[in-house]
């Protein structure tokens, strides 16, 4: 019974090898990526910066744009600010229900897109992290179009992460890659206040 398991495994995996081989040798694409991360559940930005962890591990260029929130005291830019390959910018004024003035909030993203169009130009970033982007486009902060276009015209190489709620059909459309997060459950939720090392 054991030896005609054992043989039928070795039979599957040997034509589950020969898919996954021939799947690999079809994607013989480089290019640049715009990964969108999205969705309700916890891991948005935290999944951003574990690519980043990943390209500065192979001497890539980041750069990051945190928009939105206004906090300095996070775990990942006093890491991330640190390394030599990593450009760090917090663009926030606060949360939209913190500041409660749409006008200084589309001043600040205004400043804030500026310096993430810069990067968007520049070959020399093979990575970008626009986390919490979407907000600016679902507040109409900045103007959608200008933001898909330079998106579609950065260097062909560059990688870019989008992050944030609710993102645009448009943006998942340019996208190459899109994840949703689904929130199944969160300890906020049962009154657990943000834990430093884990919420920021
Ligand atoms: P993270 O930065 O932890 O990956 P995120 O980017 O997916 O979270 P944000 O909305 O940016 O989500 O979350 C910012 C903060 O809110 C984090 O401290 C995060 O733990 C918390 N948070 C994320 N999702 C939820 C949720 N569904 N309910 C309550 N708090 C959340
Ligand atoms: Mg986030």
């Amino acid at each position: 019974m054991t030896d005609k398991k054992n043989a039928y495994h070795k039979v599957r995996m040997e034509r589950k090898k020969t898919q996954i081989d021939a799947s690999i040798a079809k994607a013989n694409i480089e290019k640049g990526i715009l990964l969108v991360i999205t969705g309700n559940g916890k891991g948005k930005s935290t999944s951003a910066f574990g690519m980043v962890a990943r390209a500065l591990g192979h001497d890539l260029k980041v750069g990051v744009c945190q928009f939105i929130k206004s906090r300095t005291d996070t775990g990942e830019e006093a890491f991330f600010s640190a390394q030599p390959n990593c450009e760090w910018h917090v663009l926030g004024d606060g949360f939209t229900w913190d500041t409660q003035n749409r006008e200084q909030d589309i001043a600040t993203s205004e400043r804030g897109w500026q310096i993430a169009e810069k990067m968007l130009s520049d070959p020399s970033y093979d990575l970008v992290v626009l986390d919490e982007l979407t907000y600016l486009l679902s507040y109409d902060y900045i103007d959608k179009q200008r933001v898909l276009s330079a998106l579609q015209a950065r260097p062909e190489m560059q990688h870019v992460v989008v992050t944030g709620r609710s993102a645009a059909a448009e943006l998942k459309e340019i996208a190459d890659t899109v994840s949703e997060i689904q929130e199944v459950k969160h300890a906020y939720k049962s009154g657990v206040k943000a834990q430093i090392g884990v919420d920021f």
